[in-house]
């Protein structure tokens, strides 16, 4: 009798392992990694990252390429300690990509305001890599990112590239010292955005970094005339599953690891005090 064919579907809790082509100390305790998975993306969405016997981490993808992803990560418990002690050529275990990430295609035309404090520029590099190679498709694209000091600022690279292409804003909460090619600024990022002459005309707007400074920048957008809509905010929940099952990222109904992580502002905006 002949066998009914069974679709092979991929089981999404299963890991693979890939290789770093790359390992980049940004910051003392920051680091990137460059790994061979050839997978489709968008900018915004994340990976589960993991070491076998000490565990696995959610990490946002920081490139847009079709032969690797890039993910930078601080280095903050167990798994992120552990993956800061790999070198180029071992072997990380890898599987996603998943979640939501930021839609690009219906925001084509549009000029793009970037906002990130600290790590939270991670994910925000992934858009600003994307609009690399889809530039014609976007106006003007402004950049705003915050650090603690010199010492914390992560894409020290890509800044020197960025600041060529974009108009950039650089701050640092304290000690603005040290040799760049771009201007940096101390003081708060919210300051820098509150003095600027943005307005919301044909803008959206990408914002991720840590609750207060986020709190503080969609206050100050929302004084300059920008609508909820046009606002994108990144939200990083506690998950351990990241397809939906666990329930750990569950926040009035949504799910932060399919929804999200990425969500439009006016989706979530009373969902602060959760
Ligand atoms: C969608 C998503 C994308 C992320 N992207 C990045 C990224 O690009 N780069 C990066 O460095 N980190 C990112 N994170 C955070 C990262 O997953 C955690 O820092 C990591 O899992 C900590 O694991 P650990 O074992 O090293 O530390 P643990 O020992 O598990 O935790 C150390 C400390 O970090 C806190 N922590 C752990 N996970 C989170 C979390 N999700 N949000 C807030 N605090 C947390 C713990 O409460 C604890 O205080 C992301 C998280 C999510 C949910």
């Amino acid at each position: 009798m002949k066998q009914k064919a069974v679709a092979k579907t991929e089981n999404p809790f299963v890991p693979k392992p890939y290789k770093i082509l790359e390992f980049y100390r940004e910051t003392p305790d920051t680091f990137t990694i460059t790994i061979n998975m050839a997978v489709q993306h968008a900018p915004g969405q994340f990976v589960q990252v993991s070491l076998p016997g000490i565990g696995e981490s959610p990490i946002s993808i920081c490139s847009d390429s079709r032969e690797h992803i890039k993910l930078n990560i601080r280095e903050v418990g167990n798994v992120t300690r552990a993956l800061a002690n790999l070198k180029k050529g071992d072997t990380v275990l890898v599987r996603g990509p998943y979640g939501k990430g930021y839609p690009m295609e219906s925001l084509k035309g549009n000029s793009l305001l970037i906002i990130g404090g600290g790590c939270g520029v991670a994910p925000l590099k992934g858009i600003i890599d994307y609009v690399e190679n889809h530039r014609s498709e976007y106006k003007d694209v402004q950049l705003y990112l915050g650090y603690r000091t010199p010492d914390d600022i992560i894409f020290k690279r890509e800044l020197d590239e960025w600041v060529k292409k974009y108009h950039l804003n650089v701050t640092v909460d304290k000690e603005a010292h040290g040799q760049f090619c771009y201007d940096v600024k101390e003081g708060f990022i919210t300051d820098a955005l509150k003095k600027s002459d943005i307005t919301n005309e044909n803008k959206v707007v990408f914002v991720c970094g840590p609750p207060v400074m986020m709190k503080y920048v969609i206050q100050i957008l929302k004084d300059k005339g920008f609508n909820d809509d046009q606002i994108f905010i990144s939200a990083e929940r506690l998950m351990y599953c990241a397809v939906g099952v666990c329930c750990h990222c569950m926040i009035r109904g949504k799910f932060c690891c399919m929804d999200g992580p990425v969500f439009r502002y006016d989706e979530v905006k009373d969902f602060k005090n959760d």
